[in-house]
């Protein structure tokens, strides 16, 4: 069975680390609550006529190591208990990375393909409006994740700017290079994840230019994956997006497929060879398979890049893959984890993976902080080196022997120093 309640998801990879991390229990009790949830309700003027009113949702989860991060995310399948699971992860992910940074999550309920750009600044400036009492550059950060980008945090900062009558660049991050972003944001969290998957395979002694690769998702975060780790040599043999994965056992033309997609194109389109700004390379002749095939394809890595919850007890046996490098938050259940942790499939997990993001959201904020801007080759140095060391910390302490796998490793790591911050801090009043 699989569990497609993220935020349970989330407690269960708590309690599994509960017995390793050096943790008082009343503290991780506390843990398993958000500190806050502001619900919203959003009436936005269509273009199309007519008032439509959608909700949305801002979790802060815990701010005891800093101000709370992390980004906001449009999407039909949006809830509370997701944005709440999604915050939790953050405040997880920033303590493993070391960032002096709580963790949160923000949400609307919505379909943005069915939205125009005007209809887009609306909902987003009203939503900003809604949460604007409690994010700040001081306090929480937002930035973006799934179906937001540098123009959503353009609005944003606008939005929250007219309110306090001057420009406030912090108060969000992933913003246009125009307006206070920095060098390599939009990349960030696919080049964190190629990072990770090199490193990896430096751990196992085996050749990523021999490795063949199954990104699940082309969207911002698999894209700049799948294109890092083809540059790294890696034979990216499968990607997929809402219409199908294209599948070639030879690799995908990774350049062509990123063309195509920049220009809006399909997967489906891809396969049935209708490209978009692109043209077909002899080599490339992939065939259409469903994202469910993907994830069971014979790849010596499976990184899924799209929802949460795809990889579960129902699927886990059927997992190929010798790694997994979770670039989506919470792809793989609980109940998946233990099957896989038998059978010594290595899974580096989202909080580790996918921190590339947020590591360079908090690059930008300290460029704003600073009101200095740093080259893109600064940037990537920083990022690679914070990830790098997460990574070696999680290895060590896997190594060590007693913990049962990367996650659990990470796990501890994370809540013992969130552990240690509120133990310092104390319980005020
Ligand atoms: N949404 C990204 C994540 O899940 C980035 C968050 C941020 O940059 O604050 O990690």
């Amino acid at each position: 069975m699989g569990n497609d309640d993220p935020f349970e998801n989330m407690l269960a990879q708590m309690d599994r680390a509960e017995a390793y991390a050096d943790v008082d229990h009343g503290v991780f009790e506390r843990l398993k609550y958000p500190e806050r949830t502001l619900k919203v309700t959003l009436p936005v003027e269509l273009e199309s006529g007519g008032v439509e009113v959608f909700e949305g949702y801002r979790c802060q989860f815990d701010s005891a190591r800093g101000p709370f991060k992390g980004g906001v995310r449009y999407h039909p399948s949006v809830t509370q208990r997701e944005v709440e699971a999604l915050a939790g992860w953050m405040t997880w992910k920033c303590a493993l990375v070391d960032l002096p940074y709580g963790g949160a999550k923000g949400g609307v309920i919505c379909e943005p393909k069915d939205l125009t750009d005007n209809d887009l600044e609306r909902l987003t400036r009203r939503y900003t409006e809604g949460i604007r009492r409690l994010i700040g550059p001081e306090t929480d950060v937002p930035a973006p994740d799934m179906n937001t980008n540098p123009q959503t945090m353009a609005w944003m900062m606008d939005t929250y700017s007219m309110y306090e009558g001057y420009t406030v660049p912090k108060v969000v991050t992933g913003k246009p290079l125009e307006i206070g972003g920095t060098p390599g944001r939009v990349a960030a969290t696919g080049r964190g994840v190629s990072i990770v998957t090199e490193r990896l395979f430096e751990y196992l002694e085996d050749d990523l230019g021999d490795a063949t690769v199954a990104v699940q998702g082309f969207g911002n975060v698999g894209s700049h994956a799948a294109r890092l780790l083809d540059d790294a040599g890696a034979r990216i043999v499968a990607t997929s997006d809402v219409t199908g994965a294209a599948y070639d056992p030879d690799g995908l033309d990774v350049p062509t497929l990123g063309a195509h997609v920049d220009a809006g194109g399909l997967i489906e389109e891809y396969t049935a060879g209708d490209l978009k700004g692109a043209e077909r390379t002899q080599w490339d002749e992939p065939e259409q398979i469903s994202n469910a095939d993907l994830l069971e394809l014979d790849v010596d890595v499976l990184i899924p890049a799209a929802v949460e919850g795809v990889i579960t007890a129902e699927n886990a046996d059927r997992v190929r893959a010798n790694a997994i490098v979770e670039a989506a938050n919470g792809p793989t259940t609980v109940a998946a984890d233990e099957v896989l942790s038998q059978r010594d499939v290595q899974i580096v997990p989202d909080i580790l993976a996918n921190a590339g993001g947020v590591i360079v959201s908090y690059l930008e904020w300290v460029q704003n902080s600073q009101e200095f801007s740093w080259p893109l080759e600064t940037v990537n140095a920083e990022l690679e080196r914070r990830i790098g060391s997460a990574f070696d910390e999680t290895i060590e302490r896997y190594d060590q022997g007693d913990v049962p796998d990367l996650r659990t490793a990470a796990y501890t790591i994370a809540l013992e120093r969130i552990a240690r911050a509120h133990e310092y801090r104390g319980l005020f009043p």
